[in-house]
């Protein structure tokens, strides 16, 4: 089975504590493997000088071209913040059923108590999944405790689990039988 690749692209430099926590997850709620992607390279031509921010749609085009080889879906993780020019910002998007996401920590310590860490990595491991979610063509769930509910605040983040209801895992299930792990 091809795998599920996780690649750094943000400024920074990558956290491989916090990288390996979403490995894990991603691993166990895809039931697929799930590995992290080393190379320098990072998208260009992303960054909108009017807004401050990256275009996440442009990376995602970019991804989609430098996919890593045997990668199923693979999905760049970013502290850069992100937008679509609809809305003031983003905390991922994904190409609905294709092969690349993209997820931002930008905004992941936003909120009115104090952030720990800890919570910063549970938030990203949930945007995570969720925009991965989207690769295998899962859509926005009504259940706001299914990590492919549309969280639009952080209160709705922290709200909901890092897996998949019992809904959209059998959706997930029949989606894999029908080849979305080629
Ligand atoms: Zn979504
Ligand atoms: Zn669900």
């Amino acid at each position: 089975m091809a795998a599920i690749y996780l690649w750094w692209i943000g400024a920074d430099a990558a956290d491989r504590d916090l990288l390996e926590q979403v490995r894990q997850q991603v691993g166990r709620t895809f039931e697929a493997p799930a590995v992290l992607w080393d190379d320098p390279s990072r998208p260009t031509g992303t960054y909108d000088t009017r807004r401050g921010q990256h275009s996440s749609t442009q990376i995602l085009r970019w991804l989609a071209a430098h996919q890593p080889p045997g990668a199923m879906k693979t999905l760049a993780i970013t502290d850069v913040d992100l937008f679509i020019p609809v809305l003031t910002f983003v905390y991922g998007e994904a190409q609905l059923g294709g092969r690349a996401a993209v997820v931002s920590m930008a905004r992941l310590g936003d909120g009115t108590a104090r952030v720990s860490p800890a919570m910063v990595s549970a938030r990203l491991v949930k945007e995570a999944v969720h925009e991965l979610g989207h690769t295998f063509g899962l859509t926005h769930c009504g259940s706001e405790r299914c990590v492919m509910t549309r969280s639009v605040n952080m209160a709705g983040v922290d709200r909901k689990a890092a897996v998949l209801c019992a809904d959209c895992r059998t959706v997930y299930r029949d989606r894999l039988l029908e080849g979305y792990d080629q």
